[in-house]
């Protein structure tokens, strides 16, 4: 169970990581018999620059992983039950917010900040990428607030904005901000303007669509 939840919180194995041992890395079957993972005490297995920190989960997920693949490595009885996992899963989901940055990014409030742009400046990868919109300050909306929406890409633009779940004021502000730039278009280019504002919202709406 631990290592599914690993798995859909982290998208890896928690028995992988950089080898540090003498030689080549065992398999994978070998590691997991010894114990090592990347967050074990005298592992072989160390995070990579990949990997991403412990840290940034809730404190109540933290502890459940390292109960169960360090303690409850030779102990099975000592690793968290499912109902433990999911008191820690429902704790960490409640904590989590959205990033004033970027839409797609959520973190868990007791982390302090948001990993995913700590993430992208220190290896300039965004694993979960918004779109930037240069001159429409707009954002499309986003579905329900909950840990898996990690894996949802939404575009999204780069002004700072406060986090909300709700996603009625941000239907509202994208149809108030598509009619206006419509208009806009309209009033400096002519009829041109109105197809340009219409091609622009579709593309948005339908990109919207297929990164959900
Ligand atoms: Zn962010």
């Amino acid at each position: 169970l631990a290592v599914l939840i690993h798995y859909l919180l982290f998208g890896y194995h928690p028995f992988s990581g950089q080898w540090v041992g003498s030689g080549d890395s065992p398999d994978q079957t070998e590691l997991i018999r010894k114990g090592f993972w990347y967050g074990g005490q005298n592992s072989s297995i160390r995070p990579s620059q990949n990997t991403i920190p412990l840290d940034v989960v809730h404190p109540e997920i933290k502890r459940c992983f390292l109960q169960c693949f360090n303690d409850g490595h030779t102990s099975p009885h000592l690793r968290p039950t499912a109902e433990d996992w999911h008191n820690a899963l429902q704790v960490a989901i409640n904590d989590l917010t959205i990033c004033g940055k970027v839409d797609s990014h959520h973190y868990s409030r007791s982390y302090g900040k948001c990993y995913w742009c700590e993430r992208k400046a220190k290896l300039g990868v965004d694993i979960f990428p918004g779109v930037t919109i240069p001159t429409i300050s707009a954002t499309l909306p986003t579905t329900s607030n909950q840990v898996t929406n990690s894996i949802n890409y939404i575009p999204v633009n780069t002004i700072n904005q406060p986090s909300h779940s709700s996603q009625e004021p941000k239907i509202v502000l994208f149809t108030v901000i598509s009619i206006l730039t419509t208009l806009l278009l309209y009033l400096v280019i002519g009829d041109m303007g109105i197809i340009l504002g219409l091609a622009a919202i579709t593309f948005f709406v339908i990109k919207n669509i297929k990164n959900n």
